[in-house]
């Protein structure tokens, strides 16, 4: 499988298909096939492959600054932490290249906020099946239980709880905690909603008992559920937010996002040589500035109930397990058929979906799909449908 590629460490199973080009919804691989992609890199690609606005920021910025270095200011950098901050509840950004690098420094801030303000209390709440990035200390916030054995010794000081269970985080509470860490909804994890009642208990619990409440929104921020940011949705300021993948459009962008009132780094306590990228923050402007015109997000909720709606009548029509989600961030549960060979079924039949789990798949098109390009995804999935329904599998 992995001969034909040997440099390339295989650090997952990729198909063997090479990709060369990307434009809207769509994928054309080197023999000139083109897919459908409801993946888009994992929910990076907001606006779709290629989009002018981005390859127009590319070019502008890449012409007159690349990147001077993280300890000077630019221009795109100050634009898009004005954006930001303007278009949130929060006060100060630091710019990243990784979601778990982002998450890392959400992480430092709330310990060095813990030193600072509790007694150096450290803990951080997490909630199971939760997913935050692949560095040791993100790896040991993350609630993935095939990774529990993985990279032992694990970073220290994460506590995790059921989500979706406030008794539970009631219960992990001791003087040693300083933050409760969540995704609003999880991803990874099966595309699972936190519900209403639980964030905002969460948010008066840690208001009550001083400690952070941190978001990760690297999945479902940047208008990916409908709104510019998930918390938006629950009636809750959060303390701390994070964001990643559809932040840059497709280019590694994140940033750690944060309440002045929490601010406690000093010069010197957090950096990396990429932080407030020029190049990268000229494109995360651009993105910015598409999702947050007037009219966008309701086009995304629109698209989104539309794709629920569709998805639905395939849940009946295939009696699978229903559908769950928020905007243009959704899951089909697929109950005894196997969402992995439907996912490679659906390859195989030139659209890409994902995953997470297996009994669920999960759709994550550009935010700007069309309601066609919808209807030709539901229409492959129907066929795969069909022929998993007549006893198919992948391998034949
Ligand atoms: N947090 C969440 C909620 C994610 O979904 C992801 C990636 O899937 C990450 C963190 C890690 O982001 P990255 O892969 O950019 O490090």
């Amino acid at each position: 499988m992995h001969a034909p590629f040997s440099a390339v460490m295989p650090i997952t199973n990729r198909p063997e298909i090479i990709f060369t080009e990307g434009k809207g919804a769509w994928l054309t691989d080197r023999e000139g096939r083109r897919y459908l992609d409801f993946v888009q890199g994992w929910a990076v690609n907001c606006l779709g492959h290629a989009p002018a606005v981005v390859v127009d920021a590319l070019k502008q910025q890449a012409e007159k600054l690349i990147h001077p270095g993280p300890a000077f200011y630019s221009e795109p950098m100050i634009k898009l932490a004005d954006l930001i901050v303007e278009h949130s509840v929060f006060d100060e950004v630091f710019f990243a290249t990784s979601g778990a690098e982002a998450n890392e420094g959400a992480i430092k801030l709330a310990r060095k906020w813990g030193a600072v303000n509790k007694q150096g209390a450290y803990e951080i709440i997490t909630m199971q099946n939760s997913f935050h990035g692949r560095t040791l200390a993100t790896m040991s916030a993350t609630g993935k239980p095939q990774w529990d054995e993985l990279y032992e010794p694990k970073v220290p000081g994460f506590i995790k709880v059921p989500y979706n269970d406030i008794e539970a985080v009631k219960q992990a509470i001791s003087d040693q905690t300083v933050a409760v860490m969540l995704e609003l909804v999880q991803g990874e994890g099966g595309v699972i909603p936190a519900e209403p009642d639980y964030v905002q208990a969460l948010r008066a619990l840690s208001s009550e008992k001083n400690i952070l409440l941190i978001v990760d929104e690297i999945q479902t921020g940047i208008g990916r559920t409908g709104s510019l940011f998930a918390y938006e949705q629950y009636g809750i300021e959060p303390d701390i937010m994070v964001l990643g993948k559809g932040l840059g459009g497709g280019v590694p962008l994140s940033a750690l996002v944060i309440k002045g009132a929490v601010s406690c780094f000093e010069p010197g306590d957090q950096g990396g040589t990429f932080n407030g990228n020029t190049l990268m923050s000229a494109v995360g402007t651009a993105v910015f500035e598409v999702v947050s015109e007037k009219g966008f997000l309701q086009n995304v909720l629109a698209k989104g109930d539309y794709l629920r709606r569709q998805l639905e009548k395939i849940s009946e029509r295939y009696d699978l397990k229903g559908v769950r989600g928020k905007g243009l961030l959704l899951a089909l549960q697929t109950g005894p058929y196997s969402a992995t060979d439907i996912m490679y079924m659906a390859l195989e039949n030139h659209l890409l979906i994902n995953a997470p789990r297996d009994n669920v798949l999960r759709f994550m098109p550009a935010l700007n799909v069309s309601l066609d390009e919808i209807d030709e995804m539901c229409a492959r999935l129907r066929q795969v449908l069909e022929k998993i329904q007549s006893g198919e599998n992948h391998s034949g």
